[in-house]
């Protein structure tokens, strides 16, 4: 497989990742690791079909997610994954509750349901009291949590978190590591996470590392 970005005018066109292959399976935590420019996010952007692979196929559970048409790919984006990204993303005209929420509108679910998981969310991340805060008043490590109870408020089999910790202080860190092992384990969720931090790295089933392009396999080591 062969992936390319930048196709625009007056761009130079540079491979980012070459003759790929990777096989996760259900249930496994795998962590990627790699330098800043690797190809990291380029990986979890192909994954969740927010860009297109220039050759190759990717499947997800038995679909072919690569012949999806854009409106099949958010309805299965919404259903099958959830994410965490570096910045965040948060919607800055919504509270935490109203961020973490969100998802269950989209999904369509009714307002009784949605009052009581979104309460049980901001409960397990830790943010009852901060609940009708605006992104803009809390702090980086609240913000995360709102985007990690918003990634997993629908409780999808597959999420997606690029820096998860990025901006969390090691106690904070550590719960979260918790919560990632406690979701793995009791509801068998996959996790593919983008990460530096060897803590985060090492509660992986797995490690890959991305280097010139490529994907190299190590169980344990970074
Ligand atoms: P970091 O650790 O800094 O987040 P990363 O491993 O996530 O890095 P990517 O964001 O995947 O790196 O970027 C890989 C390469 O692809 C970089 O050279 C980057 O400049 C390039 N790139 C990323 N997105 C695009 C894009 N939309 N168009 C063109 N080039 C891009
Ligand atoms: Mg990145």
């Amino acid at each position: 497989h062969h992936f390319e970005l930048g196709k625009k005018e007056n761009k130079t066109t540079l491979p980012v990742l070459k003759d790929i292959s990777l096989q996760v399976e259900a249930g496994e935590i795998v962590s990627i690791v790699g330098k800043s420019g690797s190809g990291k996010s380029t990986l979890l952007n192909l994954i969740s079909g927010f860009i297109k692979p220039t050759e190759g196929d990717i499947w997800i559970k038995d679909q072919k997610v690569t012949d999806f048409s854009e409106a099949k790919f958010a309805d299965f984006r919404l259903n099958q994954m959830g994410f965490i990204f570096q910045s965040f993303q948060l919607i800055p005209s919504m509270t935490a509750y109203q961020n973490i929420e969100l998802p269950l509108i989209l999904k369509g679910e009714s307002e009784i349901d949605r009052k009581q998981k979104t309460i049980a969310m901001l409960e397990k991340v830790g943010l009852e009291e901060f609940k009708d805060h605006y992104p803009s008043e809390l702090s980086g490590g609240q913000q995360q949590r709102v985007s990690i109870g918003r990634a997993l408020v629908l409780e999808p089999p597959l999420i997606l978190a690029d820096e998860p910790t990025g901006s969390l202080d090691s106690e904070t860190e550590a719960d979260l590591l918790t919560f990632i092992q406690k979701l793995n384990k009791e509801l068998g969720v996959t996790f593919l996470i983008i990460t530096h931090d060897e803590e985060v790295a090492h509660i992986g089933h797995r490690s890959i590392t991305i280097s010139d392009g490529q994907l190299i396999e190590g169980s344990d080591s970074l």
